[in-house]
């Protein structure tokens, strides 16, 4: 990375669902590859299984100590981040004794602020990034509660099935829980469709419930099921990387399009009404 320093903090998002298999992991890493084209991106593997570092190209022989040793304040944050075969991308990668990390915190003082102290202390490192992309764990316990309170806001994938409004009620009270204590900044970025079968009829209902519910908290741009998605990790490259020209890979370049425009449009008018003040 360059020795470019940015006058702002990285934004921190987080990738989480209590469900797994529905596209964070995917998520996080293709969204990371779209932004690290124009920014400096940091991913954070929160997850004991390590999907994302493998998805990235990272082999578990590789890593060295990650997430765990972060945590448990064995590491320092300049310690345990790597460079990844993909330009102005750093992987923060997840040891196996993560999963151990749920039940070893529990004990310990500022349990939940873990991780948003260790990156406090690494402040001068998180100078050289623009961006911190966290990919949790699928469970609303410790582990990804250390994250909502680290990150400024939320994206929750989410696979577009019959029980899919049950799923995010839950995570939308975790996000309530943590804003009246522990982070009242945290927003919800967004709701994003993932999985998506435009020949499946519930899909589409199911689709437009959500989006009659959060309204244009859902992002415009759904991810299609795509098989390409589903091969690109076995190659230890993003879909993006792996086939730029497939569906599914031209959906997460969509997606990282709206995002930043979400974000811009957001400034200005936060820039708007501080000057109406
Ligand atoms: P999570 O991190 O929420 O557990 P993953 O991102 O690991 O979910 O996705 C679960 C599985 O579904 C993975 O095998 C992944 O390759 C596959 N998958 C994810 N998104 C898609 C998609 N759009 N089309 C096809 N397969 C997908
Ligand atoms: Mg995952």
């Amino acid at each position: 990375t360059s020795s470019r320093r940015r006058a702002s903090p990285a934004r921190r998002l987080a990738l989480a669902n209590q469900k797994g298999g529905v596209g964070k992991t995917t998520t996080a890493v293709n969204l990371a590859t779209a932004l690290a084209s124009t920014e400096r991106v940091l991913l954070i593997d929160l997850d004991p299984q390590g999907n994302a570092s493998t998805g990235l190209g990272v082999p578990r022989t590789s890593r060295g100590a990650g997430t765990y040793a972060l945590l448990t304040g064995e590491k320092t944050l300049a310690e345990v981040i790597h460079p990844t075969p993909i330009p102005n991308l750093s992987l923060l990668a997840a040891d196996s004794d993560l999963a151990a990390a749920e039940v070893e915190l529990v004990g310990e003082e500022r349990r939940e602020r873990r991780l948003a102290d260790a990156l406090d202390a690494g402040a001068e490192v998180l100078a050289g990034f623009d961006r911190i992309i966290f990919d949790c764990p699928p469970s609303l316990g410790l582990v990804t509660l250390n994250a909502l309170v680290a990150a400024h806001a939320v994206i929750v994938p989410l696979q577009a099935e019959f029980f899919a409004l049950e799923g995010v009620s839950q995570i939308a009270r975790t996000l309530d829980r943590v804003r009246r204590g522990l982070n009242p900044a945290l927003e919800l970025e967004g709701i994003v469709l993932t999985m998506v079968d435009r020949r499946n009829n519930l899909s589409e209902m199911v689709g437009a419930d959500v989006r009659s519910f959060f309204k244009d908290k859902v992002f415009d741009t759904t991810i299609p099921r795509n098989v390409r998605v589903s091969e690109a990790p076995s190659h230890g490259l993003p879909v993006i990387l792996y086939d730029s020209r497939s569906l599914g890979a031209q959906a997460y370049i969509q997606l990282a399009h709206e995002l930043l425009k979400r974000e811009r449009a957001r400034k200005r008018q936060a820039g708007t009404v501080a000057r109406q003040g």
